[in-house]
């Protein structure tokens, strides 16, 4: 049965952080002044079991849902997560994906591969390790993700796409870098603009390089054109490189919003399902199975949520939304 919110809008992708916990420390999402030593994560028994994630993701799948994208945190700090991708890779009509740092994927690809995972999409933000290692915030170097992307590569979760999450003043210099370098490995690379999630990360439209800028930048040098969405509600714009050499994507989600075509929710790790990035409260199916319900009854419960979204925040977004409450990236994973 297919769901629509009061904007017409049909549920079709959903994002699954299995941990809110990470390894990484990017100043974007999870600063260290914030995320130190001190901070409270979920306890194990707050967290979604696999069992529970499975079945949250059928009926969801009974709902329209037809893409699951695996995130955190980290999602491959969760023990065996293998175990979950072969869980979920067993349901019909479902492409199963997951966001990774990288930085235990060349110890866990071929697991995941064989478990039933179809793609990856790795983050890096730089290929200079002064750079890199100022946004991991963690002295993670740039070749250990590489690794993990060639690792996944060889096993055959391609193509390998790469997220570059881009920051003025902080690696802006690493944009050309990256096309250069991702181009002559087919790896599909997306610049996403920092975006106001949260509110750990200090955000100011200051900091925000316009995707139109990092276009315009990379044409200069390499000449693009445009391509057709390859579905509805793609968040990524295409563009392919005029000499056949490939693609990349930008992800311009503050200065051109797409909220008319966003078809996505998100579940945290604590089982609170999100109807947008910056909602500012999440709706708890935890409780809800563990208290006894049934399927219909979750069922009921996600296209009465559903049904009564209207979100649309980076439509509407201003220096008055940027004090509204919401929920951090690294619960809900991008
Ligand atoms: N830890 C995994 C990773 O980094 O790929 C998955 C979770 S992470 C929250 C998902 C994506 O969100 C990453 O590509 C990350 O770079 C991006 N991200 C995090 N904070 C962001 C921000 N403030 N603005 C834009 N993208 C952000
Ligand atoms: Fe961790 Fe990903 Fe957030 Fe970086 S972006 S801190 S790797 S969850
Ligand atoms: Fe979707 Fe919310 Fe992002 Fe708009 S702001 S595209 S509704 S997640």
């Amino acid at each position: 049965m297919q769901l629509l919110d009061t904007l017409s809008r049909p549920l079709r992708d959903l994002r699954i952080s299995v941990t809110d916990r990470c390894n990484f420390r990017c100043v974007y999402c999870m600063p260290k002044e914030i995320f130190g030593p001190d901070y409270q994560y979920l306890r194990r028994d707050q967290i979604l079991t696999f069992e529970e994630i499975e079945r949250l993701v059928r009926v969801f799948v009974a709902h329209g849902v037809r893409k699951i994208r695996l995130t955190g945190g980290e999602p491959l700090v969760r023990r065996d997560l293998h175990l979950l991708v072969s869980m979920l890779s067993t349901i019909p009509d479902l492409d199963l994906t997951l966001t990774t740092n990288g930085a235990l994927l060349a110890k866990q690809a071929r697991a995941l591969k064989d478990a039933g995972l179809k793609r990856v999409t790795v983050s890096l933000d730089s290929l200079d390790n002064k750079i890199f290692k100022t946004m991991n915030d963690v002295d993670f170097a740039v070749e250990n993700v590489l690794d993990g992307m060639d690792a996944a590569a060889i096993v055959g979760l391609g193509p390998i796409k790469v997220n570059m999450v881009v920051k003025r003043g902080l690696n802006e210099s690493s944009i050309l870098p990256m096309a250069r370098f991702f181009r002559e490995k087919g790896y599909i690379l997306r610049f996403i603009e920092y975006m106001d999630v949260g509110h750990s990360n200090g955000w100011r439209m200051n900091d925000v390089l316009p995707a139109a800028e990092i276009i315009k930048m990379i044409h200069a040098e390499m000449p693009l054109q445009p391509l057709d969405p390859s579905y509805r509600g793609e968040v990524a714009e295409r563009w392919r490189y005029k000499d056949g050499s490939g693609e990349i994507g930008v992800v311009a989600s503050v200065t051109q919003a797409f909220c008319s075509t966003c078809n996505r929710a998100r579940l945290s790790a604590e089982g609170k399902l999100y109807t947008c990035l910056f909602a500012i409260k999440g709706h708890d199916f935890r409780d809800l199975m563990r208290g006894g319900a049934t399927d219909d009854e979750i069922s009921q419960e996600i296209a009465r949520v559903w049904g009564k979204r209207g979100d649309r925040y980076s439509e509407l977004r201003s220096e008055n939304t940027l004090s509204l409450p919401k929920v951090e990236m690294s619960h809900i994973g991008g």
